[in-house]
């Protein structure tokens, strides 16, 4: 017994109403590749538009065993309880290789799975960042229609996912635990510059000491960095995800960032800045697809490719007249 697919006015309604079932079909049609099922996600992405926008957006970034799952269910839980629906995503392009998502994994997030008030989607495969990117961006505001006002996103903080991320939240936490005492060892500058709160996982039991110290240690390199457009003094501060202490905190700052940025109308700017760079983005996106996939380009990309490498071809030429191809 195969179910009569719903048409994209029926899952806006269902989405509309706070329909599990219907967001994460929504989900699903976003995600494929076939472009009958994104026609229909297009037109249910425009029938939630003009309800959607009404949500903080908080992206999450951390090394792989910093503890993001247990500080997302920690957090969550907190969040729930204060009467919050909660959407958890995931930013994971590496997800497609490893055939198995490290990001949104529900086994660790045990509490929050089964919370009426939260969903939990792992991430979208796909084969680019810039894919996968659109699909969450998407998924945000399908989650925001169905009435979810704090979304989550998650990334593991290496590569280039982070800056995805980071242009897709209004506020962004990076997620860190103390070490051997150089904190800041082998922290990208570009991480730190992003980052509107960093907090130091772990501090409990004999870590307490380290994660204060720690904490002193970001607070003086973050100083030595220039304000930023926001107003927003970026803070430090530890917690443990396990005995949830310091959690609290972190949502507390959340509201501190939301206050100011909301009345000095930067929390409106930068969203109308990120619209337009998403907008620009899946130009630059859909052009690239458009052009490797053209019969000509793929017919002849590896010939210019060889003649390059052969120096017969400079770089430049070859690209030109691949380009001049597409163009004609
Ligand atoms: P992720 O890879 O960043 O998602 O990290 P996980 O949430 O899977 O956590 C990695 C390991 O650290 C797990 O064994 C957790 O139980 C542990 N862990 C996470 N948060 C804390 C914490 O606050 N304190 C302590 N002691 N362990 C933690």
């Amino acid at each position: 017994f195969r179910r009569k697919s719903s048409t994209a006015e029926e899952l806006v309604q269902g989405i509309l109403k706070g329909n599990i079932t219907d967001l994460s079909r929504a989900i699903t049609l976003v995600e494929s590749t076939n472009p009958e099922h994104l026609t229909k996600a297009n037109e249910v992405i425009n029938g939630c538009l003009p309800h959607a926008n009404k949500s903080v957006r908080i992206g999450i970034t951390g090394v792989p065993g910093v503890g993001k799952s247990t500080f997302i269910e920690a957090f969550g839980k907190h969040l729930t309880l204060l009467g919050k629906k909660v959407a958890v995503l995931a930013v994971d392009p590496s997800s497609t290789i490893s055939h198995g998502s490290i990001l949104g994994d529900k086994t660790r997030m045990e509490e929050l799975v089964k919370d009426k008030n939260a969903y939990i989607r792992p991430s979208a495969s796909g084969e680019t960042l810039g894919g996968v990117a659109r699909k969450t961006r998407e998924t945000i505001i399908l989650c925001e229609a169905a009435g979810f006002d704090t979304i989550i996103i998650e990334t593991v903080g290496v590569g280039q996912s982070e800056t995805a991320v980071h242009s897709m939240v209004d506020f962004f936490l990076l997620l860190k635990i103390s070490g051997a005492g150089d904190e800041l060892q082998g922290i990208k500058r570009g991480i730190m510059e992003m980052a509107d709160a960093i907090v130091i996982n772990k501090a409990d039991g004999d870590n307490i000491k380290k994660a204060k110290l720690a904490k002193t240690e970001f607070n003086r390199a973050l100083h030595l960095f220039p304000a930023k457009k926001s107003g927003w003094m970026p803070t430090v501060s530890t917690c443990s995800a396990i005995t949830k202490e310091g959690v609290d905190e972190v949502w507390k700052t959340i509201s501190d960032y939301l206050e100011l940025t909301l009345s000095n109308a930067y929390f409106q700017e930068k969203r109308q800045e990120q619209n337009q760079y998403w907008m620009m983005e899946t130009i630059n996106e859909q052009l690239k697809n458009h052009f490797y996939t053209h019969p000509e380009i793929s017919k002849h990309l590896n010939e210019k490719k060889k003649a390059v490498q052969n120096n017969t071809l400079s770089p430049f030429a070859a690209a030109m007249e691949l380009l001049s191809t597409y163009f004609k």
